[in-house]
């Protein structure tokens, strides 16, 4: 089946190409594929095909080149995929493959054409854990920013009553005290933790107080980057994203990278939230809407436990958790980057189960999406 020419072509072709003919069993093999799979041609030849292929895959071959040889046109073998193929010792290779008919006076052939990927696989999977990382770190950042303002707020009242209480003790202890004085130094203890509780209830503001740098922003499109970011931990957990965006959303007035934040605390939320399902498939919605041509609604549901109704308005309040090692910040932060936004953040629960938390921000008018 090859002249001299064909089988030159054949033999520089940069892929590893292998002729199957109809019984299964290899026709005709390049060097390429010698060095795949490390085989030497004469053992390749009369091979069935389902040699180099990873014995736990090999039982459903059978079927898919019957499946072929039925509706044969030039396709990539298991579209979306990932395939492996199996070398002479007992090896696994990543690879890709595209198969083609010909038919030819012998008889049909398979032509398949093979490409190590190894390498290409290698390199997806480390920008997953880039983006997986990048994920988590910018949640870090945020509770690490938060816990140096809380350190620095909280420690100057804090050695004043320490220190005001020590000065009272004393004067009790040293019997010579005077009420007056003690009066004094009680007052002081009361106004320094009155200025500690301004602390924390301020911190929030504290938080979003740096540059805001307001732009235009369509929200579809941040939600479509947060989501990018998040793929690979929401595969990780099992939990698909499924996404209902309205088209020609007017664009908001805002900070992307704040905006980003309160949606990826609210996924992330919501990721944990469905850590206890089990006998459902996992899914967080993201949906949005124009809200009487003048706000526009983004909606972050998840199919989880849902928030009990006396803890509906507690949650936004700083260090107000129910996880073990949770800051129940998160949504302090978000609360408060939305107010920023002259926004409002609430949460709900849906009819058919699990939360729901409602972001609204004001539309800029006039101008309609592209
Ligand atoms: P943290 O995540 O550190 O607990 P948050 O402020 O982000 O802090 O959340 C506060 C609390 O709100 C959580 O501990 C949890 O009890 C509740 N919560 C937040 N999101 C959800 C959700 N999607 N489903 C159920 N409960 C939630």
């Amino acid at each position: 089946m090859a002249d001299d020419t064909f089988r030159q072509v054949f033999e520089a072709a940069p892929n590893a190409m292998i002729v199957v003919a109809a019984g299964g069993r290899i026709a005709l093999v390049n060097a390429q594929a010698e060095k795949i799979f490390g085989y030497q041609r004469d053992e390749l030849i009369g091979m069935p095909i389902e040699t180099l292929i990873p014995e736990r895959f090999r039982a459903q071959h059978a079927a898919y080149r019957d499946r072929f040889a039925g509706d044969p046109q030039l396709r990539a073998m298991g579209a979306g995929r990932e395939l492996f193929g199996r070398r002479k010792d007992a090896s696994e290779v990543a690879l890709e493959i595209g198969l083609n008919a010909i038919s030819t006076v012998d008889g049909p052939f398979v032509v398949a054409s093979v490409i190590d990927v190894t390498e290409r696989r290698r390199a997806k999977a480390e920008a997953q854990d880039l983006r997986h990382e990048l994920a988590h770190l910018s949640r870090v950042v945020t509770v690490g920013e938060l816990m140096a303002a809380i350190v620095h707020e909280l420690a100057q009242p804090l050695a004043a009553i320490r220190t005001n209480a020590r000065v009272a003790v004393r004067a009790i202890a040293g019997g010579d005290h005077n009420a007056d004085e003690l009066h004094a130094v009680l007052e002081d203890i009361v106004a320094d933790s009155r200025r500690a509780d301004q602390v924390i209830h301020h911190l929030r503001s504290l938080l979003t107080k740096g540059e805001v740098e307001r732009q235009p922003l369509l929200l579809n499109s941040v939600i479509d980057n947060v989501v990018s970011v998040m793929l690979s931990e929401a595969r990780r957990r099992r939990v698909s994203i499924d996404l209902d965006l309205a088209p020609r959303l007017p664009a908001v007035s805002g900070d992307r990278v704040q905006l980003q934040q309160v949606l990826l605390n609210l996924i992330l939320n919501a990721f944990e939230a469905m850590v206890e399902v089990t006998e459902r498939r996992r899914v967080v919605t993201l949906r949005t809407r124009t809200v009487d041509d003048t706000r526009v609604q983004v909606d972050v549901a998840d199919n989880g436990p849902g928030i009990a109704d006396d803890r509906l308005g507690s949650i936004f309040k700083p260090f107000v958790t129910t996880k073990p090692s949770g800051m129940g910040m998160g949504l302090a932060v978000s609360h408060s980057i939305v107010q920023a936004h002259e926004g409002q953040l609430w949460a709900g629960n849906a009819a058919g189960g699990g939360a729901v938390f409602h972001v609204v921000l004001p539309a800029i008018r006039d101008t309609p999406a592209p």
